[in-house]
């Protein structure tokens, strides 16, 4: 192999690291992102609950006014009662008095259910707001994990960088240029070897021309299909 291939070679070797270490702190936050989500939705559940609790109370205090308002007006009509002169209005007022009790009776059930729904939607917040609090802590563990495991691969691709620019200053300018605009379009995979006439990038044949041509290996060559830079790997050859 030629030796400014394999200055390349070594160079694809570390960009091929450092993009696996990328691949891996790009993954990281996966998790998070799914605590995060989590307790999101939690708080949002939790609003909506808090909403109805006051929702529930307002109403309860109304009927409570109602209660209060129509026991006024029931003793009211009970003193009436005293002063009334004729059967048919005594009568009358008797119904009244009745119907005033059974609403009200119909209230204070209401009252009744009313409070019962309170006292199951109190506890259903405090359950709620305690998975919140659990979600939460296991959130901010999970990121403090994410950072710590983020800044050490922050620290491994760094010390690559210093040492890829070590090596690229080593390699040709024009071949260092070729490298780098395939390097994205081949997935970092752009030095590929040759065997029994065929491209391992791309997995097609090699012209038999060009196949001589890399076998007496005096300069470089590129794969016609897919423009890799291609040599032959005389140990593989032989097997
Ligand atoms: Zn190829």
């Amino acid at each position: 192999m030629r030796p400014e291939l394999e200055t390349l070679v070594k160079l694809q070797g570390i960009d091929l690291e450092i993009r696996k270490l990328n691949g891996q702190k790009a993954e990281c936050p996966g998790r998070l992102d799914a605590l995060k989500e989590q307790v999101a939705d939690k708080q949002a559940e939790l609003e909506q609950l808090n909403e109805r609790l006051t929702e529930i109370n307002k109403h309860k205090v109304e009927i409570e006014d109602e209660v209060e308002m129509e026991n006024a007006r029931l003793s009211k009509s009970q003193q009436k009662l005293t002063s009334i002169k004729t059967d048919r209005e005594y009568q009358a007022l008797l119904k009244e008095i009745e119907e005033i009790k059974r609403a009200n009776k119909s209230r204070e059930d209401e009252i009744l259910s009313t409070m019962e729904e309170v006292q199951s939607l109190s506890e259903t917040i405090k359950t709620m707001e305690k998975e919140l609090k659990a979600a939460t802590r296991e959130m901010e563990a999970e990121e403090k994990k994410v950072k710590g495991i983020q800044e050490e691969l922050d620290s491994k691709i760094s010390t690559l960088a210093k040492e890829r620019e070590k090596i690229a200053k080593g390699v040709r300018p024009d071949l260092l240029s070729q490298y780098n605009f395939l390097k994205d379009k081949r997935a970092g995979l752009v030095i590929s070897t040759v065997t029994a006439g065929v491209c391992n990038g791309c997995h097609m044949n090699i012209p038999p021309q060009l196949y001589n041509d890399l076998l007496r290996d005096e300069k470089i060559y590129t794969c016609p299909t897919c423009q890799r830079i291609i040599y032959v790997d005389m140990e593989k050859e032989k097997a």
